[in-house]
């Protein structure tokens, strides 16, 4: 498909995700069939429209995966299972289906409910990559230029369109791994879901402190270094957190436990313990920033 350049493409959900990978593909001259954008809002697929992201814009998903060969599904993860119900009878038998969701067990359920043996052609995946940031004006072809993507294929996920997804991703500069969905779950709970829960919490907790007005007007770059991710968009993690619930709620409660201890030191003034556990803290994070790096 990437050889020929001849795949038409649907991209439902032309936002920041979707639109950088469509970026990316087309910069990469990987597509040179048409790109028919499916989304909510009129006026989003119109900046993608003028963005280059699409060629044509609708409203309606069955409209936009008529014909298509590939259909990336790029929206906020309740809206997965009710779009594949919606499309499942226009699909080309041939089309591979994919997503970019943020949880892989829902999304693979979701697949073969609606789908039946057709989620064959359905390839479950993840790029670990993205910004608070959201919509078609968000979108950028460098986003996942060195980062990796998670596919989570089942048994019975046909090979060529795993191949297809995974060559597409590498086109876009990434890394492609593949995992379990619940490998994959129970990994991003704690270091992409867990981060989210702390910032969105220690923000919604300050502002509701009564002289928060001067806790914010004293707070600094590490502050907002934190808490950067509490700008993400809430409908797209309420989503992440009802899709990941089991997974997210046993990370909390192991975060809870060592907050617990941490703040039973400082009670007892155990200054022997809090430098332990940050100089610990410290050396981690030193060893992940030069991974990062690397
Ligand atoms: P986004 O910028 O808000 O884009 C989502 C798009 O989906 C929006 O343009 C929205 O359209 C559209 N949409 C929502 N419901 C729809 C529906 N029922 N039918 C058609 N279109 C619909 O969000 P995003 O950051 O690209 O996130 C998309 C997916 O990527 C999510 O599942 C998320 O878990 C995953 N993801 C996000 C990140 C990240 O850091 N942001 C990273 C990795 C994976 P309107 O604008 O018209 O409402």
């Amino acid at each position: 498909m990437t050889g020929t350049g001849t795949a038409s493409v649907a991209l439902i959900g032309t936002g920041l995700i979707g639109g950088s990978w469509v970026l990316a593909l087309r910069q990469a001259g990987c597509l040179r069939g048409p790109v028919s954008g499916c989304g909510r809002s009129v006026a989003n697929l119109e900046t993608a429209r003028e963005r280059g992201i699409i060629d044509s814009a609708t409203t309606d998903p069955r409209e936009a995966v008529r014909g298509a060969d590939l259909v990336i599904l790029a929206v906020p993860l309740g809206a997965t299972g009710p779009l594949l119900e919606t499309i499942r009878d226009v699909l080309e038998p041939h089309a591979v289906i994919t997503d970019v969701g943020s949880a892989k067990q829902t999304v693979v359920a979701d697949a073969r409910q609606a789908l039946g043996e057709g989620a064959a052609r359905f390839v479950p995946g993840h790029p670990i990559a993205g910004t608070e940031k959201t919509g078609a004006a968000a979108a950028f072809p460098e986003l996942f230029r060195g980062r990796q993507v998670i596919l989570t294929p089942g048994d019975d996920t046909a090979e060529d369109a795993v191949a297809q997804v995974q060559s597409l991703w590498e086109a876009a500069g990434a890394r492609v791994v593949r995992m379990s969905a619940a490998h994959h779950d129970e990994v991003l709970a704690a270091t992409s879901h867990l981060p989210h829960m702390l910032a969105y919490s220690l923000v919604d907790t300050l502002s509701r402190w009564s002289d928060r007005d001067e806790v914010f007007a004293y707070a600094a770059g590490g502050f907002r270094d934190f808490t950067r991710i509490a700008s993400s968009d809430p409908e797209m993690w309420r989503d992440i957190c009802l899709a990941n619930g089991d997974a997210l709620v046993d990370a909390l409660d192991r975060y809870m436990a060592d907050l617990a201890e941490l703040r039973e030191a400082v009670r007892a003034g155990d200054g022997a313990r809090l430098e332990a556990v940050f100089g610990h803290a410290r050396l981690t994070r030193e060893r992940f920033v030069a991974m990062l790096e690397s």
